[in-house]
């Protein structure tokens, strides 16, 4: 079974969940939104089915609603933030408003983010710098359960690790979608699983191993503790390459961000942290503003004149699958699976609120 919303009533009952739980009304409507939008863009493992977790590490006190993000370095073009185990939902966004301020003085801005919680999806922070018509890149580390194996490795070492890359495409009246490459370094992000889970699906062979380090189609092996009380892993995504992104990605975003890296056991707490280093580069400062308009919007028009192979339904570029979910989710609404559904209503009644 499941139930279909609009996105405004969904956002409603989030935004009720995260008042109830602690939060003032804008800080739970911004938090509802973003998390909303996940859904809309397709990305149900980043949306509202990760606000009970939410919940819970509000009531573990890892999740400090109210915070803010405070400075720790400000540095002409370098910008060290701490988010204080704020919402990533909120000192995200007000992270990336201070690193834009940097940009428009200085072209460029480097800004490294720790201690956040989770900042969802990580495509939401470049769509903002796009929208600029800069130039965003994003490595992050996840602080939570080690639920991704190292490439040949047979346990969870890391967490799911994702990489962002934004470019605008053109400019002024030729402004084209832009491209916004938003993925998991593992080959698919933990949430789904959980979804996978909760519908009862088992998924493709090659995403997971069990909790004795053998290939697995049962996403349960992450989601709920097997029979020696361990978890299983998922694999990285694209052998050894993937594997060293996902390295860098806990390098940059966990040990030259501040907020560390992951080297010890799981633990069974809630929250779930992200460290996060951004590069946002405005094209006009480098000096090659129209040659990047003209040569993103040559490039991305010949890959797009690339025949379909057979059974395929054509070249993509990043970004578009988002964009057609949004357009077909607003008009048919977001499902929420029965098992989402209960977790969200049991999360009220933690908090006292009957949805
Ligand atoms: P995914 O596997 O669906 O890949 C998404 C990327 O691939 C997008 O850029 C999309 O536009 C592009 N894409 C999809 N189909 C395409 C096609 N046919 N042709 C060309 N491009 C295509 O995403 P994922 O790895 O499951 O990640 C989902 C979300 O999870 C992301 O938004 C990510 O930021 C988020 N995430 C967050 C955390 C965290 O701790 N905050 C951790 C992991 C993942």
């Amino acid at each position: 079974m499941s139930h279909t919303f609009s996105a405004s009533d969904l956002e409603h009952h989030i935004t009720q969940l995260f008042v109830a739980a602690g939060s003032t009304p804008a800080e739970a409507s911004q938090v509802a939104s973003n998390l909303v939008m996940a859904n809309l863009s397709g990305h149900d493992s980043h949306g509202v089915g990760m606000a009970p977790r939410y919940v819970d590490a509000i009531l573990e006190k890892s999740l400090t609603p109210g915070s803010s993000v405070a400075v720790r370095v400000d540095g002409g073009m370098l910008l060290g933030l701490d988010g204080q185990q704020g919402f990533g939902q909120t000192v995200g966004v007000q992270a990336m408003e201070l690193a834009f301020e940097r940009v428009a003085q200085h072209g460029a801005c480097i800004m490294s983010l720790s201690h956040a919680h989770h900042l969802g999806r990580i495509g939401h922070f470049a769509e903002m710098a796009v929208a600029r018509g800069w130039v965003s890149l994003h490595f992050v580390n996840v602080l939570s359960r080690p639920v991704v194996a190292p490439w040949h490795g047979g346990d969870g070492r890391y967490g799911t690790n994702p990489c962002c890359i934004g470019i605008p495409v053109g400019v002024g009246d030729n402004t084209q979608e832009p491209f916004v490459l938003d993925f998991a370094t593992s080959r698919v992000a933990q949430g789904k699983m959980r979804v996978a889970h909760n519908e009862g699906k088992q998924v493709a062979p090659g995403t997971l191993i069990d909790e004795h380090g053998r290939p697995t189609t049962n996403p349960g092996v992450v989601v709920v503790p097997q029979s020696n009380g361990g978890y299983g892993a998922l694999m990285p995504f694209g052998e050894h390459k993937g594997f060293g992104l996902a390295v860098a990605c806990e390098l940059l975003g966990g040990a030259l961000s501040g907020g560390g890296t992951w080297h010890r056991e799981a633990d069974n707490k809630r929250a779930v942290y992200n460290g996060m280093l951004s590069i946002i580069i405005d094209p006009k400062a480098l000096g090659t503003q129209m040659s990047f308009a003209q040569e993103t919007m040559a490039f991305i028009d010949w890959l797009r004149q690339s025949p379909a192979t057979e059974g395929s339904d054509g070249v993509k570029l990043a970004g578009e699958p988002e964009r057609a979910a949004r357009v077909a989710r607003q008009k048919n609404g977001i499902v929420v699976d029965d098992a989402t559904w209960q977790e969200i209503k049991d999360a009220g009644a933690k908090v006292g609120l009957k949805l």
